[in-house]
């Protein structure tokens, strides 16, 4: 312990009781190879954690001791008395939702950490919801979220890194998918078999209850992650040493390896990961356009233009995440309506048919959920909102060969 004078003595403990919060850079190594502003790139980086458990959390935790600027926290499940066995949770906190727990203790430990929560499965979020990422780190025993997070990375070209383990051997591994081009390799590249069998038992447990629930429970043929709390915490110590590793560039580039390290042996194995042409995600990626306009007041016209695209084109195609676009109706006595309007799915979209006077139900065949930008030829320049979309926070626009995102330019974090 270090002596010092009488004065700064005093000085110090008074500072200590107003402010007790140590400096982020207080424990922060110079490390090897880094410029010295390390620390300050680290401050700015921010990561989406998909499951929130016996890793992600961990993964969370770690981060926000490192001083990152946000984390999205995304979980839909709660603790369990079993969680005690693997998870940093404790008695007080089953019941309660993980990424939220784990929010609150980010929040506790650094007070100036951004942190938006999501509590429901990946799949049921906005692709825009992940825009503002840096890197998503995947810690999760559900192979459909992994499948769909995999998908979601390659479009926004965000750097995936995916943490698992495999109790029964001790061994901990992270796979880091760099997404730099949409043509590298992706988590369900590297399914086989097996792992597409689970998969689609997993989903069709999701679609009957409409959860991405603990696959443990019965009727899904899947039998639950079985760990020890040390294996999952050196998963997320790995993870979270990849995702430090590539944001402030140590040593060689993690990109599109996976490290496995094995409890029995002590051997560490780095080894390349490569894409499999028959993989069915779509290896394309979106190219993000920031609207400083609500979207939803844009006309169709100055969305297409700020995306850099024709609207004429006749393959190029608009979507609205649960919008579906209805271009006319017919009725039984064969006139034809023209609506052209957005509807959520779900709502029942009706006319009177101005022929038969006969009330028109809008059908599967005269809806779509992608929409060719020609069709919108008389209403090019209406503002979406008028057209029946009116709270949008994306839209995607694809042709051919391209896609965009169209974002609103800022997105407040959610505290
Ligand atoms: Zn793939
Ligand atoms: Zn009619």
């Amino acid at each position: 312990m270090k002596s010092f004078a009488q004065s700064g003595r005093k000085r110090t403990r008074r500072r200590a009781a107003a402010n007790p919060r140590p400096a982020r850079t207080a424990r922060f190594p110079r490390l090897v190879g880094t410029c010295a502003d390390a620390a300050a790139a680290l401050a700015r980086l921010r990561v989406a954690i998909v499951g929130c458990g016996s890793v992600g959390g961990r993964v969370a935790l770690h981060l926000a001791r490192c001083g990152v600027r946000g984390l999205v926290l995304i979980d839909p499940k709660k603790y369990r008395p079993v969680s005690l066995l693997t998870h940093e949770c404790y008695t007080e906190t089953i019941g309660q939702n993980k990424a939220d727990v784990m929010a609150t203790v980010c929040r506790s430990i650094c007070p100036d950490l951004e942190v938006r929560v999501y509590v429901k499965p990946v799949q049921d979020l906005l692709l825009s919801d992940l825009v503002e990422a840096d890197v998503v780190v995947m810690a999760t025993d559900n192979l459909p979220a992994e499948v769909d997070t995999g998908q979601r990375c390659i479009w926004l070209g965000k750097p995936l890194v995916h943490a698992a383990l495999h109790g029964e051997t001790l061994t901990a591994s992270v796979r880091f998918f760099l997404n730099s081009d949409g043509q590298g390799p992706c988590p369900a590249c590297l399914f086989g078999p097996q792992e597409w069998r689970d998969h689609d038992a997993n989903l069709r447990r999701y679609s009957c209850d409409g959860t991405a629930h603990d696959p443990c429970l019965e009727g899904t043929g899947v039998v639950p992650t079985r760990s020890l709390s040390f294996l999952c915490a050196m998963s997320a110590d790995l993870a979270t040493n990849q995702v430090i590793r590539h944001a402030l560039g140590l040593g060689r580039s993690v990109g599109d390896t996976m490290v496995e390290y094995n409890g029995y042996t002590h051997r560490t194995v780095v080894v390349p990961l490569g894409r499999n042409s028959n993989c069915p995600c779509e290896h394309v990626q979106y190219r993000v356009v920031r609207s400083t306009r609500q979207i939803s007041d844009l006309t169709m016209r100055e969305l297409v233009e700020m995306a850099g695209a024709n609207h004429k084109s006749r393959d190029l195609l608009l979507q609205i995440p649960n919008m579906r676009w209805i271009d006319q109706m017919t009725c039984k006595c064969g006139a034809v309506t023209v609506v052209r309007h957005f509807q959520p799915y779900g709502d029942l979209c009706t006319k009177k048919c101005q022929t038969c006077k006969r009330i028109v139900v809008a059908g599967p065949m005269d809806a779509s959920g992608a929409v060719a930008t020609a069709a919108f030829d008389s209403v090019l320049d209406v503002p979406i909102r008028r057209l029946g979309a009116r709270a949008m926070s994306q839209a995607t626009l694809r042709d051919a060969n391209r896609a965009w995102l169209i974002v609103p330019a800022h997105r407040e974090a959610r505290q």
